[in-house]
């Protein structure tokens, strides 16, 4: 009956590009040198610091989103990246980001706050590329995506120039043939002799090294730039790591700010709780990664989009339970909630109580559907009877998931 509709949804952590750029220069691949600033202090003794031998400095705000180019400060001031070439020029421009607010097209209107601004030598551009490397459903591994069209929007250029954009599915087994690397090379603008191409080949073989060892899921350059002297330079990094290699990657977890977690994501950690936002509007309570899949599908199947992904575990207490109902209701978007529980280890009783407790301590207003089944669900029945709040009861999987998309639709 189920069909194989949604991933199971992963978190991940991104790094700040100036974090990025070190890790990528300890895997020997070529960026600019600087420093990130958080003050004006710092900002001038880094800015005379890399005048002394670089004819031109570029200042960088540093948020976790791109576009910040074309992006504007909320006070009015243009631009998230700038080029000086002074080293008071580069100071002041610094100052004018830090403590700003930078708005661009990805990070929604209410902008993202820089504390940090990264300033580096410039270099001169002739060419720009991009080059990625991604975790692909349909190649099932990793795939290098790249395209001679760099230093734009590459969703823009994949739409209206398909031509332009070129994939190598990567065999695992054998990694980025070099065949791979520079027929990559060649096509995105690299192909000039054979010396460049190498040159764009080994910067692309790095990539993949870095991806590879540090439970990369996303390596993103753009622009990946020729220079005047042909050099090739990763110029803007973007990087994410795998949530669930964080045992293993403890340095660059470490890094993580959680100030820029999704809230609702950060208070499901803090609980112990499985959670991933989603964008739809059935919130959903189910215990086992399976069966949260499992339910996301079904709702999928008759209409209806999940707001997230929630698996309380085998082992919620009710506390747990009510916070994640309380995570649940916080969510604006939410307008029904589907409890889905196959009680074996987790009890439905434990489950009913934690939803009693909550949605009464809440006053939830939206419909609120719940199938129990397995260990004490008789008793958890009960207690929801009892509770005298407005639940739906749902036979099963099938019946819960079709009865929550109809309560959105009132
Ligand atoms: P983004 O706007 O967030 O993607 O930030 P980028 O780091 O990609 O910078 C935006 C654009 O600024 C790039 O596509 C380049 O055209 C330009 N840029 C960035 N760094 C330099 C540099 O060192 N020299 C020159 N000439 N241009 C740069
Ligand atoms: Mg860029």
């Amino acid at each position: 009956m189920f069909r194989n509709l949604s991933v199971l949804p992963r978190r991940f952590i991104s790094l700040q590009e100036y974090q990025s750029k070190a890790l990528m220069a300890s895997y020997g691949v070529r960026v600019q040198h600087g420093s990130a600033v958080s003050n004006a202090t710092e900002a001038a003794k880094v800015s005379a610091d890399l005048a002394k031998t670089a004819p031109e400095l570029v200042i960088k705000a540093q948020i976790l989103a791109g576009g910040r180019g074309k992006g504007t400060f909320t006070d009015g001031f243009k631009g998230g990246v700038h080029l000086s070439k002074s080293a008071t020029g580069a100071a002041d421009l610094a100052k004018r980001m830090l403590n700003n607010t930078l708005v661009t097209q990805q990070t929604g209107p209410n902008g993202a706050l820089v504390s940090k601004v990264l300033i580096c030598e410039a270099v001169n551009i002739k060419h720009e590329a991009y080059f990625a490397i991604l975790l692909d459903r349909t190649a099932q591994g990793t795939v290098l995506v790249g395209s001679p069209a760099g230093g734009m929007d590459i969703e823009h250029v994949a739409a209206t120039t398909p031509e332009k954009v070129f994939t190598e599915v990567v065999d695992f087994r054998k990694g980025v043939t070099d065949e791979q690397a520079n027929r990559m090379a060649e096509r995105i603008g690299f192909g000039g002799n054979k010396e460049l191409r190498d040159r764009a080949a080994v910067q692309i073989k790095s990539l993949y090294k870095l991806f590879l060892a540090r439970d990369a899921t996303m390596v993103e350059v753009n622009p990946l730039a020729l220079t005047d002297t042909n050099e090739v330079v990763c110029v803007d990094a973007k990087m994410q790591f795998d949530d669930n290699a964080s045992f293993r990657q403890k340095d660059l977890f470490s890094m993580h700010n959680p100030e820029q977690d999704d809230p609702r994501e950060a208070r499901a950690q803090a609980a112990g709780l499985n959670y991933v936002a989603l964008d739809g509007n059935i919130g959903c309570l189910v215990n086992g990664a399976g069966l949260a899949m499992a339910t996301m599908d079904v709702i999928a199947l008759h209409g209806g989009k999940p707001a997230n992904f929630l698996d309380v575990g085998g082992s919620a207490s009710t506390e747990q339970v009510a916070e994640a109902f309380s995570i649940l209701t916080s969510d604006k978007s939410v307008k029904a909630i589907l409890v889905n529980v196959f009680g074996g280890i987790m009890r439905c009783d434990v489950i009913a109580q934690g939803v009693v407790e909550a949605a009464r301590k809440l006053k939830l207003t939206v419909p609120l559907v719940v199938r129990l089944e397995g260990t004490n669900v008789e008793l958890g029945k009960k207690i929801l009877r009892d509770s005298g709040l407005r639940i739906v009861a749902a036979d099963d999987l099938d019946d819960a998931a079709k009865k929550a998309v109809l309560s959105t639709k009132d």
